[in-house]
Formats: C-alpha cells, structure tokens, sequence
C-alpha cells in the first residue's frame, strides 16, 4: 500500500539512464504519472525508449530538461510531487581526467541542487538518493577491518579520496551530504539505495553505462586472454528499480539499504555464460596471472594502489535489510548476466 498520493506525479532525475529507464517502465506499468528529468530533449536517442514504455501502459510520462550543476533546474519537474527518486549522477571508474569536475562536483552539488529544490517544493514528502556500495567501502581490502566478514548498512567508505578512487568518493560525500541536509528540515525523509554492481537486461540501446560496457566486454573478446582476479557484488536492475520504488511508497521504510544479490569472482561470470552459450562468444577462460596484472594494470587504468588493495580479495555483503525493509527477493546472479547478454545480443550490441 503506497503512502504516496497516486494521482500526483512523481519526479526521477536521470531519466534516460540504466538504472532510471527501469525504475520509470515499474512505475508506469502500475499507472503513476512519472516526471523524469534529462540533459537535453534534443538528444532522442537517449530517450526514445522511454517514449516507447508509455505506449503501453496505464502511467504517464513528461520529460522536463535539467542539468545537476545548473541551479533551480529541478524546479519545474518537482513541482506537484510528493516523492523524488534521484538518479542522476555520473557513473565511470575509467578514463577520468578530472576528477572533480567529471565526478565528485556533479555527484555532490547535484545532490545538494535536488534537495534545496525539494526544501523549496512544499509537496515534498520523501526523497529517495541512488548511493552505491561504494559509499559503504572503498577496496576490497577494507573488508579485513569488518567484524563478521560482511559489510552491511553501518559501514562507511573512508579510504577513497578525490585520487584514489575518485567514483567511490564522489558518492560517498554525496550521500553523507544527503544525510547532513535531510536533518536540518522535518518535511521530508530521505532513504537511500546502496546498490553493488548493477547488471541485467537494459531498456535501451546505448552502451556508454558502465553496467553496460563491462558486459560487453566480456563477451565481445576484450578479456579473452584472461580477466583480473577481481570479486564484484551483483545485483539485477530490475531488483534495484523495485527497490527504489519500494523505498518511495512504503511509509515505514527507512534508512541505508544495501542492494546485492551474491558477491562473485570475475570468472564465476565467465563460466557462466560458457555453459550457457558455449561457443558463441570470445570468453574469458582463465583469471590473468596477478603478476602480469602489476605489469599492464596502468595501462589498462588500474593504478598498483588500486591492484595491491583488490586482487584476489573476497569481500560479501549482508542484504538482510533490504529483504526485511523493502521485501526485495533477490534474482540469481546467473539469471542477470544470462538476461543482460540475450539483450544485448538481441538489440544487435555485440
Ligand atoms: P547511467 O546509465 O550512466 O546513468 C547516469 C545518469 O546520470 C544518466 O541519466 C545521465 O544523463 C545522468 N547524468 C550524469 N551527469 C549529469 C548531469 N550533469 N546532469 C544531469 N544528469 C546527469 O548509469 P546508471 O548505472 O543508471 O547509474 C544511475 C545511478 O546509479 C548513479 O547515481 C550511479 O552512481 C548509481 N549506481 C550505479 C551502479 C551500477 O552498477 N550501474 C551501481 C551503484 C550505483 P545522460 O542520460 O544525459 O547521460
């Protein structure tokens, strides 16, 4: 039972997003009327998939433009709603040149631009922030310090800087700041999505999301030769979409949620889509020697700080809270990638 006012509309920022196209397509199946925010409305490759989802179903959808760095930008589509699910932040681990323009200052000030609007929007009752487990750890490493060998909703990532893993900073201060600005009013509650490593069938064609671009790579021959011994903490999109709508109509919801399904190694996935596809795909068939990783790792934009603190390092998380909070019941980890790798073959991505 929503404690949200159905015949209001309710905003999500990133709307042409991985994560926000799924969220949106939910919400529109049970007949809510959905603003989503995006960069331009020019650009309709990145949102005509989110025209086609209202085709058909009983929702509705307006798309309003609006940029994190440019203030009052959110006021428009905010107007009239009682729940905000903000999205929207840059999402890349590789290839950052600066990483305080490219990341930290759109993930912080873009929060804090959504939340004085929200502050502004007297409709306001609750905000739900897309944070990350990268907000709870910053290496694999830091798991040696958790009591029980499990991160879980307590934890805090205080070892990624502005230069060492500069994502997971971002979204770190990010949510901390969330957490400072909702205290200091008693209008609104915010809840927080702490998703792992988000995998699964996309709703569009574009490949530029990290989720996106990593599958890809494992199948289309990029780690062929072998992927680094790494562990990752899975989560289907689709969970992570019910989550956050959960989160926004559950009255008693509340707090920090990690959002993971199983923690994996690298090739656990490999192996999985060799026995699914056999042959059809250039797979990885081994882990590459830690060694050689040390070697080509700054090439392949792996610093040694970055490889010295994760390789080979297990790290598990404790999702207890989000299956007793939002009732989230969990998609096998081999169920994602196997949908996720369909899709892309499907919509001709491979
Ligand atoms: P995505 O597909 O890359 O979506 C990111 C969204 O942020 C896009 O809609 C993008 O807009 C928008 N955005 C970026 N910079 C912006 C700016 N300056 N102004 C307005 N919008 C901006 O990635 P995603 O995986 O769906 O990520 C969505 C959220 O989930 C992010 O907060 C991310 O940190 C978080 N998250 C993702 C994962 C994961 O594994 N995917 C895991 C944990 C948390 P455009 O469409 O215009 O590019």
């Amino acid at each position: 039972m929503s404690f949200i006012d159905k015949k209001k509309p309710i905003l999500v920022t990133g709307a042409s997003g991985y994560i926000a196209s799924w969220i949106i397509k939910l919400m529109l199946d049970d007949g809510y009327t959905v603003h989503g925010t995006v960069r331009s409305l020019q650009q309709k490759e990145k949102i005509a998939h989110l025209l086609d989802l209202e085709k058909n179903a009983p929702g509705k959808l307006t798309l309003f433009e609006a940029d994190l760095l440019e203030e009052e930008s959110f006021k428009e589509a905010m107007t009239g709603c009682e729940l905000v699910i903000h999205t929207a932040s840059p999402f890349f681990v590789q290839g950052i040149k600066n990483a305080h323009e490219q990341l930290i200052k759109p993930a912080l000030e873009g929060t804090q631009n959504v939340l004085d609007t929200a502050n502004e929007t007297t409709t306001v009752k609750r905000v739900v922030l897309t944070s990350s487990v990268a907000s709870v750890f910053g290496d694999a490493i830091d798991i040696k310090n958790v009591s029980g060998g499990k991160f879980d909703e307590k934890n805090w990532n205080i070892t990624s800087t502005d230069r060492h893993q500069p994502y997971a900073y971002s979204k770190t201060i990010a949510e901390k700041d969330a957490w400072r600005m909702v205290n200091e009013q008693d209008r609104w509650d915010l809840l927080v999505i702490n998703p792992g490593f988000v995998m699964g069938p996309s709703l569009s064609k574009r490949v530029d999301s990290t989720s996106i671009d990593f599958m890809r790579s494992m199948v289309n021959g990029k780690f062929a030769t072998g992927v680094p011994d790494l562990y990752f903490s899975i989560v289907d999109v689709r969970d992570v979409a019910q989550a956050h709508i959960n989160a926004g109509i559950m009255e008693k919801a509340s707090g920090r949620h990690i959002l993971v399904a199983e923690s994996i190694h690298t090739m656990d996935i490999a192996k999985t889509l060799q026995n699914k596809f056999e042959k059809k795909y250039k797979l990885p068939k081994a882990a590459l020697p830690n060694f050689m990783l040390y070697l080509v790792g700054p090439f392949m934009n792996f610093s040694w700080k970055y490889l010295k603190r994760n390789l080979g390092v297990p790290y598990a998380f404790d999702n207890a809270y989000s299956k007793k909070d939002l009732g989230i019941v969990y998609k096998p980890f081999t169920q994602t990638i196997t949908e996720h790798v369909e899709q892309l073959d499907r919509d001709g991505l491979i």
